[in-house]
């Protein structure tokens, strides 16, 4: 099998043993037996740390999960800096849960939460940061300092929270360069390997939004010049 392998902008291809194996697995037989420079990130190997994250094909994978085909290309994460070929840089990024306070603030963390209510933010506590969304998203493609898709559906993990006491900071945090600016293209929903929606939990922030008195800034610029202003809470 032929495993092609994006290296500072060149194409680099290993012929590799194995059969019926993970991205991984063929990646640390070439490093090991090949190529001892070969740079990619791993550890847990079964899809839980997030950090093998990288591109097949032009999609969005993360190496420890996916079995390769013979004449697969193998490319880092878009939209965030390559530190060394498979090998990138994600701290702004992750920086992004800061501006978008992805943390619960509540004076009762131990009362107790109903079956129906543990579910509404079940799936989005699953978030392994893997990257994968931002990789796929196109306005962080063109707007580095968009919050992104993690960061946002970890904003709604917290704001769904019957527990959370700070909901309207927490909206207040995602308005500039936040929910509105997200086009709700669905790109980073198939690349989550976690089945995460983030573009959904990005529908939900802007309807909580809505509620809480802002409006989609593309909106009020119809209303003549009209201030909406800061809602009031
Ligand atoms: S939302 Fe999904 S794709 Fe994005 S970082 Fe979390 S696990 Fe990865
Ligand atoms: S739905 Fe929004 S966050 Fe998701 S990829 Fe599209 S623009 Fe980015």
């Amino acid at each position: 099998m032929i495993l092609n392998i994006m290296r500072d902008g060149e194409k680099v291809s290993y012929k590799v043993a194995q059969k019926d194996v993970t991205l991984l697995q063929l990646l640390n037989e070439i490093k090991t037996t090949q190529d001892a420079t070969l740079s990619f990130s791993s550890d847990c190997r079964s899809s839980v740390c997030g950090s093998c994250a990288m591109r097949v094909n032009g999609k969005e994978v993360l190496a420890c999960a996916y079995k390769p085909q013979s004449g697969d290309v193998v490319e880092p994460l878009r939209n965030v800096p390559v530190i060394r070929d498979l090998v990138v840089d994600m701290e702004k990024a992750l920086s992004f849960n800061i501006v978008a306070t992805t943390w619960a603030v509540c004076r009762d963390a131990l009362s107790a939460v109903s079956p129906e209510d543990a579910v509404i933010n079940e799936v989005q506590s699953d978030c392994i940061l893997c990257g994968a969304c931002y990789s796929a998203c196109p306005v962080y493609a063109v707007n580095s300092e968009f919050i992104g898709p993690f960061a946002l559906t970890r904003n709604w993990r917290y704001v769904s929270d019957v527990r959370e006491d700070d909901v309207a900071g927490k909206i207040a945090a995602v308005q500039t360069n936040g929910v509105w600016d997200c086009t709700l293209c669905g790109e980073c929903v198939p690349v989550c390997p976690q089945g995460i929606a983030p573009k959904t939990d990005i529908d939900m922030l802007r309807n909580k939004s809505n509620v809480l008195g802002y409006m989609d800034p593309k909106y009020a610029s119809f209303g003549g010049g009209l201030d909406f202003g800061a809602p009031s809470f």
